[in-house]
């Protein structure tokens, strides 16, 4: 399943979706090609699964 991660450059900030194998690993900006190492959580920007499920009503 695919990660979004955001570019940590401040003139670049472009959203990656990267695998989700690369976590913990370095991958390469496509846009501005600044090599940054991807969290090896998930990123805040992606909802976990536990809190999807939960039932809002
Ligand atoms: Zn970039």
């Amino acid at each position: 399943m695919p990660i979004t991660v955001m570019c940590p450059s401040l003139t670049c900030r472009a959203v990656l979706r990267v695998p989700d194998n690369v976590r913990g690993k370095k991958v390469r900006c496509g846009q501005c090609g600044m090599v940054f190492a991807v969290p090896a959580q998930k990123p805040a920007t992606s909802a976990s699964p536990s809190s999807q499920n939960a039932p809002t009503k």
